[in-house]
């Protein structure tokens, strides 16, 4: 858990911390980039470290894009809660409760969960997270359908849906080559992908993500990592997303992000294209907040 004063710092340091996270090459099984990198800055900079960024944000984009990755690390960075609608699933089916229960026929029939399943899911989530002391979310996963946007911004303010996206030829050889270690589960890729800049589109290169010695005899292929479901997923993907990215753009809300390259190169673009959102929910907390108090 980052400190209040350190995520401040990280916030305030945001470009050089990049630098560092990109220097320090940790691109492999997700997690956030080191903190202790610009952990230097933070003892000077503490007393007139500015408020944290409190955004609120939803990342979308299709199944492979790396959504969950850039999400988990953006979120880090800004020190707020990463929420996976996945992990939350997994964690109330694995729970044993009544609802992990109906969510697990669900999913056994192979049926997408309802709406309201994964909105009770996600707002329990939320108040749990606003009672131990969270401001602000990075959202991964959900809203998925345009009933859950709506349900969403019913309840909560969103500042931002970030919608990543990737050209559909790299999804599948990107989905193709996923790897999971058998032993300690972490996820791997042996795609290399190339692809040379065509019609206006820029070049794309994605080396893999080879696993380390001690892992790479135990590299297992998910069964549904196949092209045909692959390419099933995505389009059941688009024909749920397109509804969700009219409704945010609609609102202002959508900012459209290209993938043209590996997590090294494409985290620090990411977070320079986010540093203008990033210093609005920071100047709009402080403005909401000015003597920053506890309840
Ligand atoms: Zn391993």
């Amino acid at each position: 858990m980052a400190q209040p004063a350190l995520a401040a710092a990280a916030t305030r340091a945001l470009p050089r911390a990049l630098l560092r996270a990109l220097a320090s090459g940790t691109p492999a099984a997700g997690g956030a980039p080191a903190v202790a990198g610009f952990s230097s800055n933070a003892a000077g900079d503490a007393a007139q470290a500015p408020a944290p960024a409190p955004v609120r944000w939803v990342f979308l984009g299709p199944p492979g894009v790396g959504k969950g990755t850039y999400a988990s690390r953006v979120a880090a960075q800004l020190g707020v809660p990463h929420i996976a609608a996945g992990d939350l699933v997994r964690a109330e089916i694995k729970s044993g409760s009544a609802l992990g229960r109906e969510m697990q026929a669900i999913v056994n029939e192979g049926r997408l969960l309802p709406d309201e399943v994964v909105l009770r899911t996600l707002r329990a989530r939320l108040a749990a997270g606003r009672e131990a002391g969270e401001r602000g979310f990075v959202l991964d996963g959900f809203p998925r359908t345009r009933a859950q946007a709506e349900a969403l911004l019913a309840s909560e303010p969103v500042h931002l849906a970030l919608n990543m996206g990737l050209r559909e030829e790299v999804l599948v050889e990107k989905c193709m080559g996923r790897r999971l270690c058998s032993k300690c589960g972490k996820n791997w890729n042996v795609a290399d992908i190339y692809l040379p800049a065509q019609g206006g589109r820029p070049e794309i290169v994605m080396p893999p993500l080879s696993p380390p010695p001690q892992c790479a005899h135990l590299m297992e292929t998910r069964a549904d990592d196949n092209e045909a479901v692959i390419k099933r997923r995505l389009q059941v993907y688009r024909d749920e997303a397109t509804p969700v990215e009219d409704f945010f753009r609609a609102r202002g809300l959508l900012a459209d992000f290209e993938i043209t390259a590996g997590i090294p190169e494409t985290l620090p673009r990411l977070l320079a294209a986010l540093a203008p959102h990033i210093a609005a929910a920071r100047d709009g907390a402080a403005a909401a907040e000015p003597r920053a108090a506890h309840a």
